[in-house]
């Protein structure tokens, strides 16, 4: 982090996050109704005037989980919230949770994600009330490191109040007016503003080799550690990459010999598109002329450019990965 907005997201702690907002709906039955069935609640009191008085209630209630719907604005509002939101960042005239929302922003904090809830309820709340809502920034953290990344938790305590037909209209009206207003409920809605980590894709193993009944001996002797070469049976010729039979002789009989593995550089190329994401790049490959006097295709571990044809060079058989090992060159010193 290489910001940091402590001081200023301390003196951010107990304000208000903006006015006070009035529910677009009063507390009603329908709302209520779909709620209780998309969670699967089946308690009667929700919807049977009978049933809630049965228990012992004034009438029918509203599941007292459904707290946060009341002060719900829908997508338009939602939309029509956050164009005024950022009008009032470019006009200068941010909320206090706007400017939390940007300090932590700039302290690198860009990612966010909601860690909690907690609701608590003063009372049951029943068809026809009027719900307001205040919040407030009551805690912002100290930088922590999670599993998620490095960041500050924030948490917003919302007030929930039931108030009257004659609730004012002015901001400041509404705020005084609250003062006096019954409280319903208390929501703490806690997010994690942080830093992601940066993605770093697990590199891809080497695409296999297509093994045959021809060149299956090689990539055993690779997993032994070995550079074999075939050699005709017949006429001695060796032959790499391996075929099934002589060039000089045609004939099918064959058997490996073990290369001593040294040999000089024959020709190279470096290889930077396209890019496949198993390889290193630039990927240098090279053409070896092994002593035995074949020459077979690998990578090497020096920068060609740096050499001159002919370098003495020495293979190393390296294991990419469980299954998978094969030669690589490098410089023989001096
Ligand atoms: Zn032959």
């Amino acid at each position: 982090m290489s910001i940091d907005h402590s001081e200023a997201l301390a003196g951010l702690v107990g304000q208000s996050t903006g006015n006070p907002f009035v529910a677009l709906d009063l507390v009603n039955e329908p709302m209520a109704r779909h709620w209780a069935e998309a969670m699967g609640d089946t308690n009667p009191v929700y919807v049977d005037d009978a049933a809630a008085k049965e228990a012992g209630l004034p009438g029918i209630v509203v599941p007292p989980t459904m707290l946060q719907a009341w002060s719900m604005v829908g997508l338009t509002g939602t939309l029509e919230r956050d164009a005024k939101r950022e009008a009032a960042v470019q006009a200068a005239e941010e909320s206090p949770n706007e400017t939390m929302m940007r300090l932590l922003d700039e302290e690198g904090f860009t990612s966010v994600v909601a860690t909690n809830c907690e609701q608590e309820y003063d009372r049951l709340i029943r068809p026809g009330e009027r719900i307001v809502t205040r919040s407030m920034i009551e805690a912002i953290s100290d930088v922590k490191t999670t599993a998620l990344g490095t960041g500050r938790f924030s948490t917003t305590k919302t007030e929930f109040f039931s108030v009257g037909p004659d609730f004012p209209a002015d901001p400041v009206a509404q705020q005084q007016a609250l003062e006096s207003a019954e409280r319903v409920g208390t929501m703490r809605f806690r997010i994690l503003k942080f830093a992601p980590k940066a993605h770093v894709p697990a590199k891809p193993p080497r695409p296999r080799p297509a093994i045959t009944e021809d060149n299956a001996f090689l990539f055993e002797g690779y997993a032994e550690g070995k550079l074999l070469i075939q050699k005709c049976s017949s006429c001695g010729t060796l032959r790499h990459p391996p075929l099934p039979g002589c060039g000089a002789c045609q004939s099918l009989e064959w058997e490996p010999i073990e290369s001593k593995g040294l040999g000089e550089l024959y020709s190279w190329v470096v290889v930077h598109y396209p890019q496949v994401p198993a390889f290193d790049y630039p990927l240098p490959i090279a053409l070896v002329q092994l002593d035995e006097g074949t020459r077979i295709v690998a990578n090497v571990d020096f920068d060609p450019h740096d050499v001159e044809l002919g370098a003495r060079v020495k293979v190393r058989i390296e294991k990419f990965d469980d299954e998978l090992s094969l030669p690589v060159f490098e410089l023989v010193e001096g």
